[in-house]
């Protein structure tokens, strides 16, 4: 898209929550287990069968709110959203539809230079996030479809985005930040190929410098992350050419296929369905007392932002790198643990995001199952600290070995010879050894050509055989000169 046009993108994302119970019944809110095996009278819709609000989901929701700034209404009730579906056994969902526990609420994320024109964080508005019931599940085989009823009843978050995207990069850093902070606040799985998070992104194309937004595509089905930026990448294209060749695009909803990398048609979108909304009658409303918001306010955990804000002023590092080390939490952990441990906060970083991203990536995996301890990088960080190691011996050899399993950096740098000499004396002998073998080199360092201490030096290491501490080296040989 050239600077005529701009994207507008507003993301709808379904987060399941993860209670135990579902959010009426006490059936186990548990993904995998047999076909309706977890299902009761309430969840499976039979006549005459109450719901009972878990408290627990409110709970969640409310922590959400308070992490994006929200207002959390302490007035808001259920509607029953009426429509047909056969894995809708009640013939309604009960949701609170626009009228929500948690509205207007921001994220910030990283804005998109290319279509904003600076570098620099935005916010992404959150217009509001409401608690509903999640269906159950449909498969369709050629001659049959089946019903699957365990998931009918289970908390969703709804969090509905504001249109504030203006480009599919936006709308990728978006939904990722987003998924970190519901896992960071241990309300989501986040697993996106089980369906507990999942996105519909809302997009249209306007003439740059127009208010009025453009006619707006829903893309459903987009369970993963690549997938999201490709589906908008696609549109935003699509978009551009239909209005640059004068006719513009059709509301309608449109699925992602990814084995053909492009969006197709699913439904029009005829002026919205008339769901008959109204109040759920065998709820009472959802009131929330000040004290009981406090005290959720009270109990949450670190969110990725304040961790992020804490690393830069605690261990001087900068935003890039604070930002890096808390894309995920076990990563942010280990971290912490080895930069305490080896009292190099900063050293920590560079192992962290260098070599040992670096592995992460070549063996694929994560932090976990990398192989390597905190407690084996901060030894290894600490070797190189007291000298007994150098950075390049640390990293070209006890780290390979480290990965490979050979032991602590303390066994590997013994069982290798790899220490340094660090004792003075014998540096000394060293040093003297060299001068004597050089003694014109020697003598016109000392009459101030510099150019020979390169040689000089060169020859020291290579007597020591490497081993010698190039510091000291430096500073023996100034003092014998
Ligand atoms: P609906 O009730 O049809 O779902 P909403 O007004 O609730 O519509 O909006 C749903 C989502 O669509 C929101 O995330 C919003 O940000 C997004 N959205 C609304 N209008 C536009 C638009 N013109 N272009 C892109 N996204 C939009
Ligand atoms: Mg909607
Ligand atoms: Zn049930």
């Amino acid at each position: 898209m050239q600077e005529r046009y701009e994207a507008v993108i507003g993301l709808e994302v379904h987060v399941q929550l993860l209670t135990r119970s579902k959010m009426f019944c006490s059936c186990a809110n548990r993904y995998g287990a047999e076909p309706n095996s977890l299902t009761c009278p309430v969840c499976l819709g039979l006549p005459g069968a109450l719901p009972a609000l878990n408290a627990k989901a409110v709970d969640m929701a409310i922590a959400f709110g308070l992490a994006i700034g929200a207002n959390i209404r302490e007035k808001s009730r259920f509607y029953r959203k009426q429509y047909f579906y056969p894995d809708l056994p009640k013939g309604y969902q009960i949701t609170q539809g626009p009228v929500a526990v948690v509205e207007e609420g921001a994220l910030e994320i990283p804005g998109d230079p290319a279509v904003r024109g600076v570098e620099g964080n935005i916010l992404a508005g959150v217009e509001r996030a409401h608690l509903e019931e999640d269906s159950g599940k449909s498969t369709h085989e050629s001659k049959r479809s089946l019903v699957d009823l365990n998931r009918a009843g289970v908390p969703l978050l709804e969090i509905v985005g504001k249109p504030d995207l203006r480009s599919p990069k936006e709308a990728y850093d978006y939904l990722k930040t987003l998924h970190r902070l519901v896992i960071a606040l241990g309300i989501c799985d986040g697993n996106m190929e089980e369906g507990s998070f999942r996105c519909d992104a809302n997009v249209s194309v306007r003439p740059k410098g127009q208010d009025a937004f453009g006619t707006r595509v829903e893309i459903k089905n987009l369970n993963s992350f690549r997938f999201v930026r490709q589906a908008l990448d696609y549109e935003v294209k699509r978009h551009t050419e239909l209005i640059g060749a004068g006719s513009g695009p059709v509301q309608e909803t449109r699925g992602w296929d990814a084995g053909k990398g492009e969006t197709r048609i699913q439904r029009e979108k005829a002026g919205g369905a008339d769901y008959r909304y109204f109040p759920e009658p065998d709820l009472p409303p959802l009131e929330i007392t000040r004290a009981e918001i406090e005290a959720i306010r009270a109990s949450m955990p670190e969110l990725p932002s304040q961790r992020k804000a804490r690393f830069i002023v605690s261990y001087g590092l900068t935003d890039y790198e604070a930002d890096m080390l808390t894309q995920d939490r076990p990563f942010a952990d280990y971290y912490e643990s080895s930069a305490k441990l080896c009292g190099n906060p900063k050293q920590a970083c560079n192992w962290m995001l260098g070599e040992m991203s670096r592995a992460i990536n070549e063996r694929g995996g994560s932090i976990e199952t990398l192989g390597v301890s905190a407690e084996g990088l901060a030894e290894l960080i600490s070797m190189v600290d007291s000298r007994t190691i150098n950075l390049t011996t640390a990293k070209e050899t006890v780290f390979p070995a480290l990965l490979a399993g050979e032991g602590s950096p303390g066994d590997i740098v013994k069982k290798r010879g790899l220490a340094q000499i660090s004792d003075t004396s014998a540096i000394e002998a060293i040093v003297e050894e060299v001068l004597a073998a050089h003694p014109a080199q020697a003598s016109e360092l000392r009459a101030g050509n510099a150019k020979l201490r390169g040689f000089l030096v060169g020859r020291i290491m290579k007597a020591g055989k490497g081993k010698v501490n190039p510091q000291m080296v430096n500073e023996i040989l100034d003092a014998k000169l």
